[in-house]
């Protein structure tokens, strides 16, 4: 006896149950019928030629089965019924006829029964292969989880120590690396993770106004340091008629002139990288093309890689020391090309240098004076007064990040409890009525969108602000977390800056800065003084290049400190640059200095 698994081979999935039978039966009365009424003219003519179309619409709808059931009562039909007087099957020459009508009609079953088959296989390749990508998904977004909520905790500490008044310049240079490379490894997994979403198609747009001129500068003076590090020359040549105000996903577009940017730097041991910006078609008043080129006086590709080097994990020869990179960042960049509506290429001459680009289609915007830059990293030194006293629970599970956020909120004196799942969060909302919940979405007992909607549907549950705090990192989750009833949410690893947004965001909360906190601002863009500069000891300005270099504001203020001691209004002034970040200046001014080429 055949297996099930054998007779589906041969006859196709048994579906759609009796269902088919009943058919194959109600077709073959219906052909019947026919030879009565409309075509009772046909008498004994032809028998077999209505039956036919009826035999193919059984195997069509049922298979294999119901063709042959079809087949066998059409034989039967003829036998022993007839429209007429006369039985339909006379002479010799009528059972070749049946004969015949037996084998076609069997030739039609087999055939049919092939084409179920077929299609049933598709779908169970196609269910298969969606419980896979389902399975992926999931494991990757726990995976993703897993790395991030501890890298939340490093990067964090690392950052508030580095910032402390009693750390050393040599432990602030250790912690600086710690963060560093703690960066570098969330970038790796969130370019693994970019990778996944796009295949999975779960990568969106976010688009939003922006101001493209100051996008392109924020990026310059970004790698503008890591050029002159590497002894680089940036040229960034924009376009007059680049417009100002643009709809585009500002976080993709930084990451692809990023991408770009940062591999023209690794792949350069001498010359210079430029970004080149500039309308190449206007398709309306509201709508242009606009072209950005990235090139670089490197190692170049060759003709028959320059194809390869998009796709994910291709690598093109050795990667520089010290440098190495995942062969993510051109596919990844050429996926966000795409979704934007644009293209991509290289043009390449090894030893001389690569020039990429890509074109993009913008929306002008008429949004005027809002910028959706962020706020430059501006230390805060406490609340400004006469704010209400707020109390802040924070409901996270995790030790380190419960004390990474009370060690972020607690100088400020704001009133702060804990609660370590879902349902202590509850709890303590029920007792205390705080202000606004960190909420951690993932803990043990209840977790995080649980105790959410827990809160949301008690009595005054609507006046406390949730805030979730999550690892996760799928569009999905987002709108999961929104709809449970969060009012925002925040993906660790955080910056300082983002919870601090957030309180004023939410709660209203309105902080002391730095230079707020400082002397009276004297007019910040004036020229420094060369004279009194050229009293400082070189050495000092050497150390402040360095701190600048390597963006490090701790170290930077100490030797500023150093320098006040030389010459107090130069000291105040640096101090304002580097509170200002304006480390771009700094690096030029000690060039200038120490004699060195300034690009
Ligand atoms: P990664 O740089 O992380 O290896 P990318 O996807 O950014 O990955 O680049 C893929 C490969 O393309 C690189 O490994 C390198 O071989 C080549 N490549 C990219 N940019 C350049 C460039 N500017 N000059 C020379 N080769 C490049």
């Amino acid at each position: 006896m055949k297996s099930d698994a054998e007779n589906e081979q041969w006859f196709g999935h048994e579906n759609r149950g009796a269902l088919k039978y009943v058919f194959a039966v109600a077709i073959i009365l219906v052909a019947a019928g026919l030879r009565v009424w409309p075509l009772g003219a046909l008498e004994l003519r032809i028998p077999w030629v209505t039956f036919y179309p009826a035999v193919m619409a059984a195997a069509l709808y049922g298979g294999f089965f119901s063709g042959m059931l079809a087949t066998a009562l059409t034989v039967l039909v003829v036998l022993f019924w007839s429209p007429t007087d006369q039985p339909f099957i006379d002479d010799p020459g009528d059972f070749l006829g049946m004969a015949v009508f037996t084998v076609n009609g069997t030739l039609i079953s087999l055939m049919s029964g092939a084409m179920h088959r077929a299609r049933d296989q598709a779908t169970r390749a196609k269910e298969q292969a969606e419980a896979a990508n389902l399975a992926k998904s999931v494991f990757l977004a726990n995976m993703s989880h897993e790395l991030r909520t501890p890298l939340n905790a490093i990067l964090g500490f690392a950052n508030l120590i580095r910032k402390a008044p009693d750390t050393t310049a040599e432990q602030a240079k250790k912690l600086s690396i710690i963060s560093n490379s703690g960066e570098n490894l969330l970038n790796l997994i969130n370019n693994v993770l970019d990778i996944f979403k796009i295949e999975a198609g779960h990568m969106v747009r976010e688009d939003a106004d922006v101001k493209l001129k100051q996008l392109l500068h924020e990026i310059e003076s970004m790698m503008f340091l890591r050029m002159q590090e590497k002894g680089l020359s940036l040229d960034v040549v924009l376009g007059p008629d680049i417009p100002e105000d643009i709809i585009v996903d500002p976080g993709k577009l930084r990451q692809i002139l990023i991408n770009l940017l940062g591999n023209a730097v690794k792949y350069t041991q001498k010359g210079g990288v430029s970004l080149k910006a500039g309308v190449v078609k206007r398709e309306s008043r509201q709508r242009v093309w606009v072209r950005f080129e990235v090139a670089d006086s490197g190692i170049g590709i060759r003709e028959e890689d320059q194809e390869i080097v998009f796709s994910p994990f291709e690598q093109i020869g050795v990667q520089p020391d010290g440098e190495a990179g995942t062969g993510l960042g051109l596919a990844i960049s050429k996926q966000f090309v795409e979704l934007m509506g644009g293209n991509i290429g290289v043009t390449s001459e090894p030893g001389k240098g690569s020039a990429f680009h890509f074109e993009l289609p913008l929306t002008m915007s008429d949004a005027s004076g809002e910028t959706s830059a962020e706020r430059p990293q501006e230390r805060i030194t406490g609340l400004v007064d006469g704010q209400q006293n707020y109390r802040i629970l924070i409901a996270e599970d995790k030790l380190a990040n419960r004390l990474l956020l009370y060690s972020l909120l607690e100088p400020l004196g704001l009133e702060l409890r804990e609660a370590v799942n879902g349902r202590e969060a509850v709890e303590q909302f029920e007792e205390w009525h705080p202000h606004l919940i960190w909420m951690d979405i993932r803990m043990p007992v209840m977790d995080g969108l649980e105790a959410t909607r827990a809160i949301r549907e008690r009595q005054s549950g609507a006046d406390t602000k949730i805030i979730a705090l999550t690892a996760h990192a799928l569009e999905e989750e987002r709108l999961e977390i929104l709809d449970a009833g969060c009012d925002d949410f925040i993906r660790k690893p955080y910056r300082d800056t983002e919870i601090f947004a957030a309180l004023t965001k939410h709660l209203g909360l309105r902080f002391l800065y730095a230079e707020e906190a400082g002397t009276a601002a004297a007019p910040e863009e004036a020229e420094l003084d060369n004279e009194q500069l050229k009293m400082i000891p070189p050495d000092l300005i050497e150390n402040l290049r360095e701190a600048a270099i390597l963006l490090d504001d701790e170290r930077s203020l100490k030797v500023v400190g150093m320098i006040r001691d030389h010459s107090h209004e130069l000291g105040e002034h640096l101090q304002r640059m580097v509170e200002n970040l304006k480390y771009k200046e700094i690096v030029a001014v000690s060039n200038r200095l120490t004699g060195r080429k300034s690009n």
